[in-house]
């Protein structure tokens, strides 16, 4: 065993062709500092009577810290948890057209406010505002940071210091603390709930009415459904009573879809279009749900209504920078030609994908990954995706997924937390015992493969 003092100095190790090269990369402070502490660690561990570590040791170890500080937290992974629209992993990635825009509109300036026609100021909701009208039939929209805050600004400015009517049926809570009697309070809004949680009927809205109320609402359950000896009024049937309280209707559609989800055999979920043709003055709906665009919330509907949205100070709080903007025009665009809708957004995309080539792909990947988990017993099984995101909370598309089993019941959180553990993790889900990879959302065999390896 080498004596203590066989220890290489601090500087000693960063002069060395190993130290030098970790300063390149990581900064010499950096590089510094972590030898720093590895040599600390490797003195702790020879004075507990260990092996004195050598020089290529503590570099090594020194190495490994700097890489791990230098890892992103907010790095990609596979999502292979079913969930095709995952919240917590981010929700919908963009297509490819949106990318290059949003890229595009961050590496130079742009003309975000600034009309090149006339050469004066511009307003920035212009860039989408026509198409977002094109594609849904409103006469006017705008756009802010997320749904949550679409429905915020909308409530602050039709009903602040008046009542706004709300089914019991529809007080929901979405994942995240957004709730509706919650935003309703932040708005200013005195939240009058009618009917039960089951059952509302007209006359529960009309019986609401008083000379304070400024708004009726409608929200889309997004997560639940209630089911069995249930009554709802429909958007229309509200707009028209709305209509005779002299207020409007806003509709929160949550998800919401520009296009017939049943067109690809998906289950049916209300469009933009259609909330707008029933009668709604405002709809709101997310950017980043079944629209697979950047996080965002848009607000369309009555061109006079609008107009006071974008007047609120809130606007200016709630509003969206060059690049998101620039994603969701490109985004956007690509709903004008349906027909290669599936083809170029990855969202319809992932849903669509039919369960047999799912199924062909797990039965291709097993070997494959049996080998790289040579201690663990890897089958291909039938599984259910979801949608999520507070799409259609209870349909799910048939897929098919590796199951992946071992020894002990702690098996699953271990190969779990080893999976998460890589440069580029994957995240599953543990289900009777197993871990469970949906393959839904793995485009490239290769990708799994690589972060398993
Ligand atoms: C998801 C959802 C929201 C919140 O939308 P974000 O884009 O997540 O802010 C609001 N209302 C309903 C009904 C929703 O489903």
């Amino acid at each position: 065993m080498q004596p203590l003092r066989a220890l290489p100095s601090v500087d000693r190790l960063l002069s060395s062709a190993e130290g030098m090269s970790l300063a390149r990369t990581h900064g010499r402070a950096a590089a510094t500092d972590a030898l720093r502490a590895a040599l600390a660690d490797a003195r702790a561990a020879a004075q507990g009577g260990g092996a004195v570590p050598d020089a290529a040791a503590i570099h090594a170890a020194a190495a490994t810290a700097l890489e791990r500080a230098a890892a992103s937290t907010l790095r990609p992974v596979l999502n292979l948890t079913g969930t095709v629209l995952h919240t917590n992993l981010g929700r919908a990635i963009l297509a490819e057209a949106a990318i290059t825009a949003a890229t595009d509109a961050m590496r130079a300036p742009a003309a975000l406010e600034y009309d090149l026609s006339t050469g004066r100021r511009g307003e920035r909701d212009d860039h989408i505002a026509p198409l977002i009208c094109e594609l849904t039939g409103a006469e006017a929209a705008t756009v802010v940071n997320n749904n949550a805050a679409a429905v915020l600004i909308v409530l602050n400015t039709l009903a602040e210091g008046r009542e706004a009517i709300v089914s019991r049926g529809e007080l929901v809570e979405i994942g995240g603390a957004f709730r509706i009697p919650d935003i309703m309070a932040r708005a200013g809004v005195r939240l009058v709930e009618v009917g039960t949680t089951n059952r509302t009927h007209p006359r529960d809205y009309r019986g609401a009415v008083t000379d304070a109320t400024a708004l009726m609402m409608k929200v889309h359950p997004s997560n639940y459904r209630i089911e069995g000896f249930t009554r709802a009024v429909d958007p229309a049937e509200l707009a028209s009573i709305a209509a005779e309280a002299c207020v409007p209707m806003m509709n929160d559609l949550g998800s919401g879809t520009l296009i017939d989800m049943t067109r690809w055999g998906l289950p049916a979920e209300p469009t933009v279009r259609q909330a707008v043709a029933e009668g709604a003055g405002i709809v709101t709906f997310s950017g980043d749900k079944l629209l697979g665009g950047p996080q965002a919330g848009f607000i369309v509907g009555r061109a006079d209504l609008i107009a006071r949205i974008s007047r609120n100070p809130l606007k200016r709080a709630l509003r969206l920078d060059k690049i998101r903007l620039a994603a969701i025009e490109a985004t956007l665009r690509l709903y004008r030609d349906p027909d290669r809708l599936a083809e170029r957004l990855p969202t319809l995309r992932l849903l669509t994908r039919p369960e047999a080539e799912i199924a062909a792909q797990a039965h291709r990947l097993a070997p494959a990954v049996a080998r790289l988990l040579p201690e663990y017993r890897v089958s291909v099984i039938d599984c259910a995706s979801q949608i999520g995101s507070g799409a259609l909370p209870v349909e799910t598309l048939p897929s098919a997924a590796l199951a992946i089993s071992g020894e002990g019941g702690d098996a699953p959180d271990r190969l779990a937390a080893r999976l998460r553990s890589g440069p580029v993790p994957v995240i599953g889900r543990i289900r009777d015992g197993a871990l469970i990879l949906d393959l839904r959302c793995l485009s490239d065999d290769g990708a799994l493969l690589a972060a398993l390896a």
